[in-house]
């Protein structure tokens, strides 16, 4: 038995046995060919090579169009003297089959990268595979994934991480964890993992060198753990835990169905976060009453980067009206920062640098990348549930710009007679201490407030959101961010304008209580956690907390925050589902 500590990113607790995404894709049997079974061998490789180097050539042209170069290092690996040049050579010289030549040759390099300090160039194992994959599939005539579809029993994943086409081919349903090397909570595993509700930890360095296919795996997605091996005990203890989860889920659900309102009769909606058009499959379930923040950045990188302006718009209108009449905030892309490090698909993206160019900064330099979401979210608002979000925002002419490109993609559209809604509601997410600052100038300029809690700690502190080392600072409950918080409430309610928070503080129990004192009455939280939030509210009286606003406001640090959030949260008998 052995216990891997990593970050839990999809909650619930999965047994089953370990089947290693990239080694089965890639593991090729040894073979001993005679010298006429090489050179044939030997000509279909290169023959994979060409159909390969023709795939990414076509996804290239297609990339052309939106203005960046991509795949370009991809297609230099396959000229590569090292990756394929050796393999040939070697595979003529010894007469042995070159897809396993080709195979070893590949994890060797892959792990190369894998160990790299550089989190840039560690990720960038996840590319060369991709490479891989392409020319293994091709060289085998196999589909991508065609390896999952015979599976016949319950299997927990591991993989480095979960390419983003992973989504797509997914069809069977004996898969039921995922334990990956590398990933955050914003990670494509991540992400996947929600989406389909199945359990995943993530960042578990070394673990796919070191656990056999078909051994047992037990991951627990709450907290972060992943057993090799688990012993009967072991099994036994997480057996009493499924259950127990698998009871508390059932009451939570019930919960969930019903409107949320306070034991002072205040009505409060809880909406959720999606990444994928699939979640809204479990929305209603869940009980959530619209989305309060749809990240399209996963889209995009599920297309490789590249999305036309009509194939955005299916996607949305979709959405918009599986949801309907409930409201659905698409928010422009995201991009950048910690988002997706490895994809070179938009190349002027800065990956690492949180204050570089992404999100609105990466769409104003884009126009034309932004024109065809901005014009796909109009005419998807024809159906009237639809508001569009702008991330990121620091100052007013920045806000001033995007709304500027807002009404050249209305005019577009009347020119060329499109529907599309012209009083789409259009808010900005409240993420960036100066925005707050100036949340008087803009909320005079924008429908609504989302407040980004996540970047909101990030910016305020001078804390990387993903930097292990500095995370002790990362506090929600530090009372800098509650006041930031506060004002920026404060100035939406004088303007007159609505009002959330999508950021992951809308669903830390230890706050919810403050942030209701505070005035908000719309939180946009992950799907699963609708219902508990609907039970919480439904314990607070708001005029009797209320008067705890200015002792938590005056609290000098975040410790002493803390001691009052309990105090509350134990008087008030509220439910905890998350440690302090
Ligand atoms: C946030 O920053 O709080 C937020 C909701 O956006 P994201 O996590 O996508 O940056
Ligand atoms: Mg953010």
């Amino acid at each position: 038995m052995k216990i891997y500590k990593g970050i839990g990113v999809s909650p619930g607790i999965a047994i089953g046995n370990i089947y290693l995404l990239e080694v089965d894709m890639l593991r090729m049997r040894y073979k001993k060919l005679t010298k006429e079974e090489s050179r044939e061998n030997i000509e279909l490789f290169k023959e994979a090579i060409r159909k390969t180097r023709e795939d990414l050539l076509k996804i290239r042209q297609q990339m052309m169009d939106y203005g960046n170069d991509i795949f370009i290092g991809h297609l230099r690996l396959l000229d590569d003297p090292v990756f394929i040049g050796e393999v040939i050579k070697k595979a003529q010289h010894e007469n042995t089959n070159i897809e396993y030549l080709f195979s070893i040759q590949l994890k060797e390099q892959v792990n190369i990268f894998k160990k790299m300090d550089n989190q840039y160039f560690k990720e960038r194992a996840t590319d060369l595979q991709d490479v891989g994959r392409r020319l293994i599939q091709n060289f085998m005539g196999a589909d991508e994934y065609t390896f999952l579809e015979n599976i016949k029993e319950d299997v927990v994943i591991i993989a480095h991480e979960l390419p983003p086409s992973f989504i797509s081919k997914l069809q069977t349903r004996h898969i039921i964890g995922f334990a990956t090397e590398v990933g955050s909570w914003t990670s494509h595993t991540a992400i996947i993992a929600r989406a389909l509700t199945i359990p995943a930890v993530v960042g578990l360095e070394g673990i796919a060198e070191e656990c056999s296919p078909g051994d047992r795996l037990l991951i627990d997605g709450v907290d972060g753990v992943v057993i090799y091996d688990p012993d009967s005990e072991t099994l036994k203890d997480y057996d009493k835990r499924r259950s127990a989860q698998k009871q508390q889920e059932k009451r939570i659900i019930a919960i969930a169905r019903k409107p949320a309102l306070t034991r002072d009769r205040e009505k409060i909606n809880i909406l959720a976060n999606i990444e994928i058009p699939q979640e809204v499959n479990e929305l209603v379930r869940f009980g959530a009453e619209g989305i309060g923040l749809y990240r399209t950045e996963f889209l995009f990188m599920s297309r490789n980067g590249k999305i036309s302006e009509d194939e955005q718009y299916l996607v949305y209108r979709e959405i918009a009206s599986r949801m309907y009449p409930k409201p659905v905030t698409i928010r422009t892309l995201d991009l950048g920062g910690d988002k997706f490090l490895h994809y070179d698909d938009f190349a002027e993206v800065e990956k690492e640098d949180v204050l570089g160019l992404r999100a609105i900064r990466f769409c104003l330099h884009e126009p034309q990348i932004f024109m065809s979401q901005l014009k796909a979210i109009l005419r998807a608002a024809y159906s009237l549930n639809v508001k569009m979000m702008f991330p990121l925002i620091s100052e007013v002419n920045e806000l001033k710009q995007a709304l500027e490109m807002l009404n050249e993609a209305k005019n577009q559209l009347m020119t060329n007679q499109i529907p599309f809604n012209s009083n789409l509601k259009v808010g900005i997410m409240i993420e960036v201490p100066s925005a707050v600052m100036l949340a008087d100038h803009l909320a005079r300029m924008c429908d609504f407030f989302s407040i980004g809690t996540n970047d909101l700690i990030q910016y305020s502190l001078a804390v990387n959101r993903v930097n292990k080392k500095v995370a002790y600072l990362y506090d929600p409950l530090n009372p800098a961010i509650l006041k930031l918080i506060y004002l920026s409430i404060q100035a939406a309610l004088k303007a007159g304008i609505e009002i959330s928070m999508c950021g992951e503080m809308a669903s830390d129990p230890w706050v919810i209580w403050l942030l209701l004192a505070m005035g908000l009455r719309d939180f946009s939280v992950s799907p699963k956690l609708v219902g508990s939030i609907k039970e919480y509210v439904s314990q607070v009286d708001i005029k009797g907390i209320e008067r705890n606003l200015q002792k938590a406001l005056s609290c000098a640090t975040g410790t002493e925050v803390r001691e009052l959030a309990e105090e509350i949260v134990l008087n008030n008998k509220l439910p905890i589902w998350q440690k302090k």
